[in-house]
């Protein structure tokens, strides 16, 4: 078994957009620019922004965030985004989810510019990638494939298991990994809550992806040898031995899981980073299409 140095791959390719970025200053000119949008204080959404503020100073894009009180109008909302779209110092931006339950985020996330949509939300990005047009896809399956691409992990013909089929991981998840391509080609079976006998299903993959957001899920008696598991899960357990008084673990029961798999991504540290690195490069697409009209 070997566990994913998920830390390694990310900080190889975050070092490959830094390169750019230098060059492009070299050249004088402007540099990538990520703007988000965060609507109240919650704790977990603070920290995902501040992680991708943190990133992009890393790799020298530019970074703005647009903290707005927790009763923003949707009409404050939605100027906002307007604004954002038509302002052309801004390559990309991202709605940063959960919303404050009276804001509608699907419909506002239809508002943003499908040209500047870093996240890959917009209705136009996600059938874009149904039909393997150019466009964004979504920050976590992208990571993802982006892993898969530098491991060489062949995915031709395996069976692959995907669990959960949220819009923003099991369902793209699924499409990306059945469509044609080098590290794609795969036979998918996409679970969720109503799959009967879930347990034979994952019993048969050769390649796992957990997104369901149950701490610990899948065990090892649920996987068979020399399995790829890629545990997407990021869940907060109690834990007052922490300064924190919490630790995260995935949706993977790493202990049982981790002597069968032939390879799996840990929790902290696995595809959490990937999901950064998949919005960096979203960006620099964004940019580079920006500036080609320039
Ligand atoms: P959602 O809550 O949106 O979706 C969960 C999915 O799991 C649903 O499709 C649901 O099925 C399915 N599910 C729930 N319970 C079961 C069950 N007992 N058996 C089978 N399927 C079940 O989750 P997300 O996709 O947003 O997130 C999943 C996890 O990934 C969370 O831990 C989240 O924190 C994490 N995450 C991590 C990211 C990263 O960067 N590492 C990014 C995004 C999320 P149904 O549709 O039938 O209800």
């Amino acid at each position: 078994m070997s566990v994913i140095n998920v830390k390694e791959i990310s900080q190889r390719l975050k070092d490959q957009i830094k390169a750019e970025v230098a060059s492009l200053i070299k050249e004088d000119r402007r540099v990538p620019h990520l703007s988000a949008i965060m609507v109240g204080d919650n704790p977990a959404s603070k920290a995902y922004v501040g992680n991708k503020v943190k990133t992009c100073d890393e790799v020298g894009f530019l970074s703005t965030v647009h903290h707005l009180r927790e009763d923003t109008s949707y009409f404050e909302l939605e100027q906002l985004i307007l604004q954002l779209n038509e302002d052309p110092s801004v390559d990309g931006f991202i709605l940063q989810l959960p919303l404050p339950a009276h804001l509608d985020g699907q419909e506002l996330l239809q508002l943003i510019s499908p040209d500047k949509d870093v996240d890959g939300f917009h209705p136009m990005n996600v059938g874009r990638m149904v039909l393997g047009l150019e466009g964004f896809l979504p920050a976590t399956p992208y990571g993802i494939m982006l892993l898969l691409e530098e491991l060489e992990v062949d995915t031709q013909g395996k069976r692959c298991a995907i669990l959960g089929r949220s819009d923003i991981v099991g369902t793209p998840m699924a499409i990306l990994m059945s469509r044609k391509g080098k590290y794609q080609n795969s036979t998918v079976t996409l679970l969720h809550s109503r799959t009967k006998d879930l347990t034979s299903e994952l019993q048969r993959a050769e390649i796992i992806v957990a997104a369901i957001g149950i701490p610990d899920f899948v065990t090892g008696d649920m996987v068979r040898n020399g399995t790829v598991v890629i545990d997407v899960g990021i869940n907060q357990i109690e834990d007052r031995s922490k300064k924190k008084g919490y630790r995260l673990t995935g949706d993977v029961d790493f202990a049982s899981v981790s002597s069968k798999a032939s390879m799996i991504t840990p929790v902290p540290g696995g595809v959490g980073l990937m999901t950064i690195l998949g919005l960096m490069k979203n960006t620099l697409k964004a940019y580079h299409l920006r500036t080609t009209y320039e």
